[in-house]
């Protein structure tokens, strides 16, 4: 057996069971390991029943002698007596009925009963009862061990799998299997801080032997994740400091450039390239995060940082997670260029091969200077002349590995991450606290907050409403509108609305107009062509997929459609709405939906809250936790199952002074471990 095998392989687990487990997220031996609970019961004080006290909240766990149903006029009482040693005690139960038959059959089979409740007084038998709150029936010795007078583990269940079976499911792994854990870390550091090797401390997570353990248990499992992550964050070659490139602030290119833009840059931007020149010119490289909300114009800043790059000699980089947005990137930024004199090249895997061959030759010969691109510009084998300057966009769309694998292409290339939504504050505290930081808060003049509106989706006639306002827009002034839609084709989620088939529906509600289509399967002609049709102003209305979602830059368009909402993240749609209101004109912004889960009702509540993308980021943080925001499941690494990065954080700074004094030998070695069988470690 294996951590990486399939859970169906775990005795007493077939292919029904294993469906039910894998809607948990349990789907091999070792997500069943580390399938902690959500909390516990502490059962180690069962209360005898000759020592009852009235009015308590105690546990009895005793046999059953009788069941009874006791039908009223307004209440159904169920009752059952229990005995232990000479003592009865009534457990009452009020209308539920549904439990007699279970009672009935468990009394039968001889089953004990563990109950846990408040103990009164009943005034016409004068005798005391136990108004039942919960109750677990107990079948063998064995769940009697894993149940009753121990601290009782309680796990996120699913329909079809109750607390006791996976508590027995869990028990069996961890009593034929916890030899499969190894434990990875140097002893050294186990000592230092105080760990628990790793079976003790999965072993007491689950099944705690006492309060202290389980605090052992939870405060090793913290430690590790925390540590794991931040080595992590070093393989990626963050936060240490090299040697580099030495770059002289541009004078000329610079300056033409502030000439050319038919703008003033804000305070922000202007201090943020001063920022960046100053780290440009030190002798070691710049690892530096420029932040700042959607539409604040980090794109400019982009500019000036590769200028100074280029007026150097050197080439840059500028990598962009979607094809849609490094060609815009590229457009934009090739328009500007090309006023200075300067030429600069696209690449994504959609290039043609005779075209990639002739920019892979002009990268290496040092003709071209300034690439743009998705992410095949590390997948592909590129190489550099002398690559002085790597700039990533939307740095949160992208793994920890993909960013260093660029990093490598260079001589110790300066480079600047820009993030499409402000890191949570909390955690680029913790997290970033290595990196320099420059932050744009201040919009563009004149930017107006985008209004935002709800609509529940069966709400006909505000969805009508909604559609004449639209006309009138179109009518009026000209504005231009997008409809975003969550999937491609009906057949990934049939309840979803398809683009396809809604490109229909909206050619009949909006006659008179011109619709057209983009999603992400389209080729990249095609995409280039209805998104230079839109700019152009010849489409009215742009039905898309969330293609559009980061970047996308279109001054008249000033509407947002999206449809159902609930299913994007908050940050997705924070990215979405920021589409809209980028010029002088209001922007507005409709969700259409039916929030059916707690979390889904939280993000639209944000969205309409507040639409500020460092308030947004600190909501989102709270909605989906560090994990998925810092992109570490793209990058391989686990989410966080137990770390709190807020609460935690102490525990934290412990596991990024482990890492930091790791010598290089151990260093080596952890990432051999980690690097070869990453899937079998925590
Ligand atoms: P971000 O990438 O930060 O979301 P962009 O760089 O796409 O934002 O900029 C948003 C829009 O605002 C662009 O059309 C850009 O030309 C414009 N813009 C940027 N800086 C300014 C400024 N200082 N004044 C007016 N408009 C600006
Ligand atoms: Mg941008």
């Amino acid at each position: 057996m294996n951590l990486a095998d399939k859970i169906q392989y775990l005795k007493g687990v077939g292919p029904n069971l294993a469906l039910k487990l894998a809607k948990l997220e349990i789907k091999t031996i070792k997500d069943l390991f580390y399938y902690f609970p959500k909390y516990y019961e502490d059962r180690t004080k069962i209360t005898k029943l000759c020592d009852l006290a009235i009015g308590q909240d105690l546990f009895v766990f005793a046999d059953l002698a009788s069941v009874y149903l006791e039908k009223k006029a307004r209440v159904n009482i169920l009752e059952a007596t229990v005995e232990q040693s000479g003592y009865f005690l009534n457990l009452i139960w009020f209308n539920q009925e549904f439990l007699l038959k279970i009672l009935q059959q468990a009394l039968t089979k001889k089953q004990k009963i563990f109950a846990k409740g408040k103990i009164v007084l009943n005034n016409y038998s004068n005798s005391l009862q136990m108004q039942v709150k919960d109750f677990e029936l107990i079948d063998s010795k064995l769940e009697q061990g894993l149940s009753v007078l121990r601290i009782v583990p309680f796990y996120s269940l699913t329909k079809g799998i109750s607390q006791k079976k996976l508590r027995t499911l869990i028990n069996y792994l961890l009593e034929e299997y916890l030899n499969l854990l190894q434990d990875f870390l140097p002893k050294l550091i186990r000592e230092k801080y105080q760990l628990l090797n790793l079976k003790e401390a999965i072993l007491n997570l689950h099944f705690p032997k006492n309060r202290a353990l389980w605090l052992e248990a939870k405060y090793t499992m913290v430690f590790l994740e925390f540590f794991m992550f931040y080595l992590a964050l070093k393989e990626a070659n963050l936060g240490n400091i090299k040697s580099g490139i030495s770059f002289k602030p541009s004078q000329k290119l610079y300056l033409q450039y502030l000439a050319s833009l038919p703008f003033k840059l804000t305070k922000d931007q202007k201090k943020a390239i001063q920022d960046i020149f100053t780290d440009m010119q030190k002798p070691v490289q710049m690892q530096r995060l420029l932040q700042g909300d959607v539409g604040s114009g980090k794109t400019e800043v982009a500019i000036a940082t590769i200028l100074n790059a280029l007026e150097n000699g050197y080439q840059a980089v500028l990598m962009a997670p979607t094809e849609i947005l490094a060609e815009q990137h590229y457009y934009k930024i090739k328009t500007q260029l090309q006023r200075l004199d300067l030429a600069c090249l696209f690449l994504s895997s959609g290039v043609k091969q005779k075209e990639k061959a002739i920019i892979k030759q002009e990268l290496a010969s040092g003709k071209a200077s300034l690439v743009i691109g998705t992410h095949a510009l590390i997948q592909e084998d590129i190489d550099f002349k002398n690559l002085g300057l790597v700039v990533i966009d939307e740095q949160h769309r992208f793994g920890v590995k993909q960013r260093a694998m660029l990093m490598q292409k260079g001589y110790n290339p300066d480079w600047l991450i820009m993030t499409a939504t402000p890191i949570p504050r909390t955690l680029a505290i913790s997290l970033y606290s290595d990196l320099d930081q420059s932050i744009i808060k201040e919009m563009p003049l004149n930017r107006k907050p985008i209004k935002t509106f709800f609509i529940d989706k069966h709400n006909q006639t505000k969805i009508v409403k909604m559609y004449q306002f639209i006309k009138q827009k179109i009518a009026q002034e000209k504005q231009q509108v997008y409809f975003v839609y969550p999937l491609i084709e009906a057949t990934e989620k049939k309840n979803l609305k398809a683009v396809t088939q809604e490109l229909e529906n909206l050619k009949l509600i909006f006659p008179d107009y011109k619709i057209a289509l983009l999603h992400g399967k389209m080729k990249r002609e095609a995409k280039e062509a209805v998104m230079n049709d839109f700019k152009a102003g010849n489409i009215n209305i742009l039905i898309s997929t969330t293609v559009i979602e980061v970047g996308i830059d279109i001054a008249n368009a000033n509407i947002i459609v999206i449809e159902n909402a609930e299913r994007f993240g908050l940050s997705q749609l924070h990215q979405l709405r920021g589409r809209v209101g980028r010029a002088n004109f209001q922007g507005f912004c409709f969700l259409i939906g039916e929030p059916k889960t707690q979390e889904g009702a939280k993000r639209i509540s944000a969205m309409l809250k507040t639409s500020d993308g460092f308030e947004i980021s600190e909501l989102d943080l709270e909605i989906r936790g560090p994990g998925e925001i810092l992109g570490l499941r793209q990058s391989g690494m686990p989410e966080f199952k137990l770390a709190d990065i807020l609460k935690d954080q102490k525990i934290m700074l412990k596991a990024k002074e482990a890492v930091l004094d790791l010598n290089l030998k151990e260093y080596e070695a952890l990432i051999k471990i980690i690097g070869v069988n990453k899937a079998d470690l925590i």
